[in-house]
């Protein structure tokens, strides 16, 4: 009996894996199969992704116990840390951005994303990821079955660098510790660097991402996965699989 529940529940783990590696591409929906002729009747679709989950979703939850609410042990001093940085001018970013992107989330989080700079959106909203990469980026944590209030997300600069360029050593340099404070403060199990620069940086490696993903490395005792970033995602989709390949050690790591 035990042995046909593992089965049962591989299977369903393996169902729900697919079903959301393939809700991070984009298929949100599948044609419905036709049983009876309805040539003459426009294209009907369902939302079968979603009916799946909903319903492995139902089942594990059954089995699931009550969570406390979230903490905020971290919030005082994340608090002073943002004052700190209020109206920063320690680097040369500060001249042409609107607002500073500080980061958001979960002060528990077990699981950080650290990515490059803020862009566009980011600078006139003042979080981080709300852009076309941080609506993926929202998807793949979605697909990893969290929510983005579960993780927290931030970036190593907190200015946006003009035209969106790559931001230099000597801002990176400037801006690093309050990233590093942010990180020593959360404490996560597992950080999550989102492209080369976030990478290599907190790595202090010149390794590129495509050799640096796809396992682990350490950092203070923190498991750390640098994976591609999000907007390089959205310019070369295929390595969408890399990325759901990281994403599912995290989760193995995650939940251990
Ligand atoms: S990027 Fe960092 S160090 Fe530079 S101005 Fe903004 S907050 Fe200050």
């Amino acid at each position: 009996m035990d042995d046909i529940l593992k089965e049962f529940n591989e299977i369903l783990g393996n169902v729900k894996s697919y079903i959301n590696y393939q809700k991070m591409c984009g298929v949100d929906v599948c044609p419905r199969e036709s049983i009876v002729d309805r040539s003459d009747e426009p294209e009907r679709q369902i939302d079968m992704g979603e009916r799946l989950t909903n319903e492995i979703d139902n089942i594990q939850r059954e089995t699931e116990e009550i969570v406390p609410p979230k903490s905020a042990k971290n919030s005082g001093d994340i608090s002073g840390l943002m004052k700190e940085l209020e109206s920063c001018t320690r680097c040369k970013l500060a001249e042409q951005r609107t607002k500073i992107v500080f980061g958001e989330g979960n002060l528990d989080a077990k699981l950080v994303f650290v990515g490059e700079a803020p862009g566009g959106e980011e600078d006139k909203t003042g979080r981080p990821f709300v852009g076309r990469a941080g609506k993926l980026l929202t998807k793949i944590i979605n697909a990893m079955g969290l929510e983005r209030e579960d993780v927290y997300i931030m970036n190593i600069v907190k200015c946006r660098p003009p035209e969106n360029r790559n931001p230099q050593p000597d801002e990176i340099k400037t801006c690093e510790p309050f990233m590093l404070k942010q990180l020593a403060l959360i404490n996560p199990k597992i950080i999550c660097t989102l492209g080369t620069f976030s990478s290599q940086t907190l790595l202090r490696s010149s390794v590129p991402i495509s050799k640096l993903r796809g396992q682990f490395h350490d950092y203070h005792n923190i498991k750390l996965m640098p994976t591609y970033h999000p907007a390089y995602l959205l310019r070369s989709p295929t390595k969408k699989r890399d990325v759901w390949e990281d994403m599912q050690m995290i989760m193995k790591e995650y939940e251990r």
